[in-house]
């Protein structure tokens, strides 16, 4: 291969491209990997994952007592995503296609490759509401060992051994800003070399720019990412119909480089952005008190028993329940006319419940080691995880306090003084009066009761139900909740090939999109809603698609 031409060109080093570029290699073909950040930023957002993989009907959750099935994952899918619109052509057969890759060969692929997974599964996204509505039914986002990048080094080891044997061409510090068209039909890439950076990896790298380039290929994958990162294009694709107006202060979820600039570029070589409003944003954002990229938050991933009370101190209604109804809860709070929220719990809640999305977060599970694993979560007394106690003390989001009338002053400073401690007291305290029966009215203490009916719950996510203000379970905790942006459901249209589809329904010859840019599959496989560990999946599938693709040249 000559330095500036392949077989085919790869736009973007994450989840998506590697995969793509490994099974492109596998196959003999020769490819350009193109990425606008340095080498040391490989793999992109995944490498800052928790490594969560939604896959169905595992090992993982048999041996826990789950049972689950293809027709019930393809159920839950279709009741969380709700495709309604003519463009959800495509997406409802990325759906399909997942649903049953997720069900059968993803996880005997990914096995043979090298992935393990922590054995409790996790049960994210559970809905609230009826069973053909959105949400998991059972369990099944399998935490990999050693998170995101447990995840990412089997790509990166098959991409290097490529490497090795001259096929692959890895060129970072390379921003595409046009795709070459030639009669309709992708020809390559332009754009400019940027200035060397070595800013520690998901910081802000400069732009400055040092050369220009150009490369050729028949075919041109697009794994650029999504748009989190850029909150002036999160705001304008806002959808204020379902949501309401768009927050004015955000924490982002996601590096810098997660820009969305791809997208106009695609768009004008001919690709076609379906489903730009639909959009993945966490309610459970604080402020990282060491952040490594702007505006930098981490998503608490809460389990079920902290109360959450809108900015002025009233309970949210059920089914914005912790863990239950990410958008359904993001609009409730969006309705108040503030843009946060709190969670109150105590020192058992935290310790037994908080988990923090991230591999950074969680080094038991980065390590990959369960001697870790255990003196982080089960040999550390009253103690949360390192990392959880350490926001606990320098988060500027948290208040820790002995009595509620501290907690609410606490919140108060915070807050701007919306708080009335008589009101959330008695919220409290009717809370805490359900506590003495194994049953209850209430329906935050029902789900914390079905919750611990589950045993991966039972173990390690949900606390034993107690009474918040009985001092023996404190100090208590407040927590402020800012939204968090994190990823785009919608994205370029993409047929069951891999290759971009135009506005006119027509594939654009010799473009192909995989991953986040893609909407994961389709241009928005999810639909409107997500049920999680389904971002890394959707890159691996889509990524793998792409690089298998019958039409790649
Ligand atoms: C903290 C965190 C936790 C997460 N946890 C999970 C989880 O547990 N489970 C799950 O399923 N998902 C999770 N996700 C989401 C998931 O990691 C991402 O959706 C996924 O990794 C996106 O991969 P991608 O390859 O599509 O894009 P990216 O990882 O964003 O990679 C795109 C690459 O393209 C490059 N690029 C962009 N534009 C250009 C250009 N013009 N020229 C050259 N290069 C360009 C970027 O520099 C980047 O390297 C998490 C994300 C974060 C940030």
């Amino acid at each position: 291969m000559t330095n500036n031409t392949a077989d085919a060109i790869v736009i973007g080093a994450g989840l998506a491209g590697l995969t793509a570029a490994a099974e492109l290699g596998d196959r003999g073909k020769r490819v350009i990997v193109l990425d606008q950040e340095p080498e040391h930023f490989l793999g992109g957002q995944a490498f800052w994952s928790l490594g969560g993989l939604f896959m169905v009907d595992t090992p993982e959750q048999r041996r826990m007592g789950i049972r689950d099935s293809h027709e019930l994952a393809l159920r839950d899918w279709m009741g969380s995503a709700q495709f309604d619109r003519d463009e959800d052509n495509w997406p409802r057969k990325w759906a399909d296609a997942y649903v049953e890759f997720a069900a059968g060969e993803m996880r005997p692929w990914l096995h043979e490759m090298g992935l393990r997974w922590f054995p409790v599964v996790g049960w994210a996204e559970r809905g609230g509401s009826y069973a053909d509505g959105h949400g998991n039914s059972v369990p099944r986002f399998h935490i990999t060992w050693g998170t995101g990048p447990g995840v990412l080094e089997h790509f990166v080891r098959r991409i290097r051994a490529h490497v090795d044997a001259g096929l692959i061409q890895l060129k970072f510090r390379h921003q595409v800003s046009h795709i070459i068209m030639q009669n309709g039909t992708a020809k390559g890439v332009s754009g400019e070399v940027l200035a060397d950076d070595s800013i520690q990896r998901g910081g802000k790298t400069n732009r400055d720019e040092v050369g220009e380039f150009e490369v050729y290929a028949p075919s041109v994958i697009v794994t650029s990412g999504g748009i989190g990162g850029n909150f002036e294009m999160v705001r304008k694709n806002w959808p204020h119909d379902r949501l309401g107006e768009p927050p004015k202060d955000m924490v982002a979820g996601v590096p810098f480089h997660v820009d969305g600039r791809m997208i106009p570029i695609s768009e004008k070589a001919g690709g076609h952005v379906i489903n730009g409003d639909r959009m993945w944003h966490y309610t459970e954002g604080v402020r990282n008190w060491d952040p490594i990229w702007p505006a930098h938050g981490i998503r608490i991933l809460p389990g079920p028993s902290s109360m959450w009370f809108d900015a002025r101190g009233n309970r949210l209604q059920p089914p914005c329940l912790p863990g239950f109804d990410t958008l359904g809860t993001l609009r409730e709070i969006l309705k108040t006319g503030y843009e946060y929220s709190w969670f109150v719990l105590t020192q058992k809640v935290i310790k037994k419940e908080f988990a923090l999305s991230g591999s950074e977060q969680n080094p038991d599970f980065t390590s990959g080691s369960w001697k870790e694993v255990i003196r982080q979560r089960i040999l550390s007394g009253s103690k949360a995880t390192a990392p959880v106690e350490a926001f606990k003390e320098k988060g500027e989001d948290f208040v820790v306090a002995n009595t509620l009338t501290e907690l609410v002053s606490g919140m108060n400073q915070l807050g701007g003084g919306l708080i009335d401690e008589a009101h959330l007291r008695a919220q409290i305290e009717a809370r805490d009066s359900q506590i003495d029966n194994p049953f209850s009215k209430d329906a935050q203490m029902m789900a914390i009761l079905a919750a611990r009916n589950y045993r991966g719950d039972r173990l390690i996510r949900t606390a034993k139900p107690h009474k918040f203000l009985d001092p023996s379970n404190g100090p208590l905790i407040a927590v402020k909740l800012h939204v968090l942006t994190r990823k785009s459901l919608g994205g370029l249209q993409t047929n069951l090939d891999g290759q971009m589809v135009g506005a006119d329904g027509q594939v654009v010859p010799g473009l192909f999109a995989a991953g986040e840019v893609a909407g994961f599959g389709g241009g928005g496989y999810h639909g409107y809603n997500a049920l999680e560990g389904t971002f890394l999946g959707g890159c691996i599938f889509s990524g793998r698609i792409a690089g298998r693709s019958r039409a790649v040249a």
